[in-house]
């Protein structure tokens, strides 16, 4: 027997297996790959003792998101490890940018901006759990008027002015670098909404990184699927819901609009609708195993696990350039890339001194170029000699990534271009946008609000969602 059927194990599909699960529904996924995950795989790529994250590697929401706070990774094991900043930004002069997790450090290196940055963060950081109660949510409730308060006057600014209230070249480039992570033009709501969400909690709960790599998170959310009786297939693709168990009364699909509209039987109005979906810019990724630390030219940039690199002299004007280019549909010379050297925050993650390296370029959506040279170069420039430290390295362009994960449409990580109507309306204009039209169906991927990144609250919504149609009510 089968009650509920779950096609994709990502994290939104597991959070939807497991909420369903505790529910005390039986549950069945199907995966297409041979390994359970989607985008929280862990692999030793080229030397069977390091561990390199296939696709997230560092996890902001895991201590924040309602969801990922009800997993006992303790209990198995896993640890999230912090490296002493949670990113920084290479300046011109071989000068870094530092977000510290400590705001006193941050501010006070961040000179005539340091109290511009206390007083755009401390707020947010007093009432942070409201503002992430807001943003992972449905989009569809009330939203907290402590977070309300905070962001109202912080959003038009960062929305409008590029680098919002601050003046120095290092403020303004180390606030772009992460609005950044929201792929798209600069400066823009979405944007503004992610540089505050992710920028506050860089001095809260900071960005961590799971010991092992997050394939460990996958696994534990696995291991309390089968606890409760679900039972997990990898290597299944599904083509068509028919594939599905019959007697199953619910089915959670942690796909891209595309493929739901691929593999369901959905009415030509519905499906109108889903053809207005759009799709962004890609990611072209590259993995490096490095001999021993990145030669930085700050070697203080070897204390922040994630380091954001955009242009010659890193400014904030150019992170914008690059963003507007790949929007376009151009490739960048010098694109926005986010490279992150996990060892920093969890040592062990470097065996014998041989450390994984992930970077990511962002670059036009379905770009077939291979981003190695370009990845390469924009480290080399701030790390010189950073070259003769590989030892081995493999580049996946955006089509590359796509073929590999058919949520990544084009190679756009965020299953979804990522402007403010559609961070609302996500993936079609309905009160309930997880309920598709076919009797049953959910859609519970990052498609859905509240978006991308490894929170498993989009998972958790459309299983809520399915779970109250039955009668049966769940709480984080
Ligand atoms: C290179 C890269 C780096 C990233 N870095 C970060 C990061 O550091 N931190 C962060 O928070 N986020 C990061 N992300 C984004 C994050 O991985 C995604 O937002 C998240 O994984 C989305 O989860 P999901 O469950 O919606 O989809 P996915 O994780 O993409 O999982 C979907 C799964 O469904 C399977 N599937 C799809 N169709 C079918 C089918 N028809 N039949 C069977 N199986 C199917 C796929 O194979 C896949 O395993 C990154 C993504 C990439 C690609």
């Amino acid at each position: 027997m089968t009650d509920a059927a779950v096609v994709g194990s990502g994290p939104n599909g597991l959070a939807a297996a497991l909420t369903l699960a505790r529910a005390g529904l039986v549950v069945e996924v199907f995966e297409a790959h041979e390994c359970l995950g989607g985008g929280l795989r862990t692999e030793a790529l080229f030397d069977s003792e390091v561990l390199h994250d296939i696709c997230a590697a560092v996890h902001p929401m895991a201590p924040v998101s309602p969801f990922m706070r009800s997993l006992p990774l303790r209990e198995h094991g896993v640890r999230m490890m912090r490296s002493p900043a949670a990113y920084a930004h290479p300046l011109r002069g071989g000068q870094a940018a530092i977000a510290w997790n400590d705001l006193d450090a941050t501010c006070a290196e961040l000179g005539p901006d340091g109290e511009r940055w206390r007083s755009l963060m401390l707020p947010l950081m007093e009432c942070s759990e409201d503002i992430v109660r807001l943003m992972l949510s449905t989009q569809r409730t009330v939203p907290p008027l402590r977070a309300l308060t905070a962001l109202a006057p912080r959003m038009p600014v960062h929305a409008l002015r590029l680098g919002g209230g601050l003046r120095t070249e290092a403020g303004r480039a180390l606030l772009t670098g992460v609005a950044a992570h929201g792929i798209g033009r600069l400066p823009s709501s979405a944007a503004a909404a992610v540089a505050l969400l992710l920028g506050h909690l860089a001095h809260t709960s900071g960005w961590p990184i799971p010991r092992g790599g997050s394939g460990a998170m996958a696994a534990v959310m696995a291991a309390e699927i089968e606890k409760l009786g679900g039972r997990i297939h990898t290597g299944v693709r599904i083509d068509s819901l028919r594939e599905l168990p019959a007697d199953r009364r619910i089915t959670m699909l942690d796909v891209s609009p595309r493929e739901l509209a691929r593999i369901a039987p959905l009415p030509a109005g519905y499906l109108r609708q889903l053809s207005r979906y759009r799709y962004g810019p890609g990611a072209a990724k590259a993995d490096f195993l490095v001999d021993g630390e990145i030669p930085w030219t700050d070697s203080r940039l070897s204390q922040a696990a994630t380091i954001h690199l955009a242009g010659g002299r890193g400014t904030a004007a150019e992170v914008a350039q690059a963003e507007e280019l790949t929007a376009r549909g151009v490739l960048a010379e010098r694109p926005y890339i986010i490279v992150v050297d996990p060892a920093t925050a969890d040592p062990a993650r470097a065996v014998r001194g041989r450390r994984p390296v992930w970077a990511y370029a962002h670059v036009p959506n379905a770009d077939t170029r291979n981003p190695l040279a370009l990845i390469r170069a924009s480290i080399e420039a701030r790390a010189p000699g950073f070259g003769d430290t590989v030892i081995a390295e493999r580049g996946m362009s955006a089509a590359q990534l796509g073929e590999y994960n058919t949520n990544y449409v084009g190679g756009d990580i965020a299953s979804g271009a990522m402007s403010l109507w559609q961070t609302l309306v996500r993936p079609v204009a309905r009160w309930n946008p997880y309920r598709t039209p076919v009797p049953g169906t959910w859609l519970c991927s990052s498609a859905t609000p509240p978006g991308p990144s490894v929170h498993g609250m989009c998972g958790y919504h459309a299983a809520a969602s399915a779970l109250k149609e039955q009668g049966l009510h769940t709480e984080l």
